[in-house]
């Protein structure tokens, strides 16, 4: 008997908890745990240049044959320009090379095997705090992870400098995970001159990067959101994307994702590559194709891609305006401790500073799920759920 001895798995973090909303049978039950976009009727639509990119290949695709194990080709190559832009000497060098690869979370993974695997990269720097699924992701794969300093409570603001003293004592080979815009949980970025600190430390250090880059487009927009990662891709010779348009394609049951290495010249480019191409080889041979034509029929469609920006900005202006309404309305329910800096927060997420305690009475009294950082989707918020949402706030502060 083998099975009598495995211990049952500890419930996710974020997963878990919509677990436990779904069992919850309180009707004012709000879950603004996991992060997905939710409309102002609370629903998470399909967006219509989604739906007009299936009609058409629904009438045009013509077979289900296997793709190769990089994916779709025309996919990539359109990942790579809203990665880079088109003039990127990483592009016209071709010195980057993308693979498809299953959301986010099979991006990351991805990388991580490759990395363990292929090269003498063995320790990963993550900041404190980061997505809960990370350390869950790089241990997995074999990865030593350490992490570097990132949010200032007292402030609710970054701690650059003890990032940066943190990454000072990193050894040359070691990875650096960044999340290239919309930092979850915190919500806090690094400004324009901050990035080029970092990449010229990753430089001097002989540090690489891999960025996490899952919410282009909800921070200032498409362009201002790959800011930081155009700019450590210009200054260090290597660097891995693992990037993610589950959120802003809303596409979260697609499962559709990049890992894209960069190396500092084609040659060695095309060998990494081919060394992720053989780790996708052993984990599930070559991806699905549905999402990948999704977003590329959309990218390579000037009418469908400025629907598709539209939408984007629709999204990214809906949560803008949850946040205001969301520090207004805490205000309003008598909350008297400060949550400006809610409003100052990129992307998705409020970090609040709720204690675990206060989180779980928000759970048990009042049928509000957040995570136990203290982390609120605001995606998840709607005119008509921020005051049930305040005045439970109000109740625990
Ligand atoms: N990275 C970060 C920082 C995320 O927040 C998420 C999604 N919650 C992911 C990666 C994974 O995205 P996906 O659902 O596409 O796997």
């Amino acid at each position: 008997m083998i099975f009598s001895q495995v211990e049952l798995a500890a419930a996710d973090p974020i997963l878990g908890l919509t677990d436990a909303f779904k069992a919850d049978v309180r009707d004012n039950k709000v879950n603004l745990g996991v992060g997905i976009y939710k409309d102002e009727s609370g629903q998470t639509p399909i967006l219509k240049s989604v739906k007009f990119a299936e009609e058409k290949l629904l009438a045009t695709e013509s077979s289900k044959s296997y793709l190769g194990m990089e994916g779709v080709q025309a996919y990539n190559r359109v990942v790579q320009t809203l990665l880079f832009g088109r003039e990127h000497t990483v592009v016209t060098e071709q010195r980057a090379l993308t693979a498809q690869a299953p959301g986010g979370t099979g991006s990351l993974r991805i990388a991580a095997e490759f990395l363990v695997r292929h090269t003498n990269s063995k320790k990963i720097w993550i900041s404190n705090p980061t997505w809960a699924n990370h350390h869950n992701i790089f241990s997995t794969a074999g990865l030593e992870i350490a992490e570097y300093r990132y949010y200032k409570a007292e402030t609710h603001g970054l701690d650059f400098d003890a990032m940066l003293s943190d990454l000072q004592t990193a050894e040359a080979g070691d990875l650096v995970l960044l999340h290239g815009c919309c930092h979850n949980p915190t919500g806090i970025d690094l400004d324009n001159a901050q990035w080029q600190r970092v990449a010229q430390l990753c430089l001097e250090k002989q540090l690489v990067p891999l960025f996490d880059f899952a919410y282009q487009g909800f921070g200032a927009g498409v362009e201002e959101d790959a800011q930081g990662l155009r700019i450590v891709a210009s200054t260090v010779p290597e660097l891995i994307v693992a990037n993610s348009f589950s959120k802003n394609f809303g596409l979260y049951n697609e499962r559709i994702g990049a890992v894209t290495v960069v190396a500092s010249n084609s040659e060695e480019a095309v060998n990494a590559f081919s060394q992720i191409k053989s780790t996708i080889r052993a984990s599930y041979s070559n991806p699905p194709a549905h999402g990948a034509l999704i977003v590329s029929t959309i990218l390579e469609d000037e009418t469908l891609k400025q629907l598709w920006h539209d939408e984007l900005r629709e999204m990214r202006e809906r949560i803008a305006e949850m946040r205001i309404l969301f520090v207004k309305s805490l205000k309003a329910a008598g909350v008297e401790q400060d949550f400006e800096f809610i409003s100052r927060q990129n992307g998705m997420f409020s970090f609040s500073g709720l204690s675990k305690e206060q989180v779980n009475r928000l759970r048990d009294e009042f049928a509000v799920y957040i995570v136990g950082s203290g982390r609120i989707s605001v995606a998840g918020m709607t005119k008509s759920n921020i005051p049930v949402i305040c005045e439970a706030i109000a109740k625990v502060v």
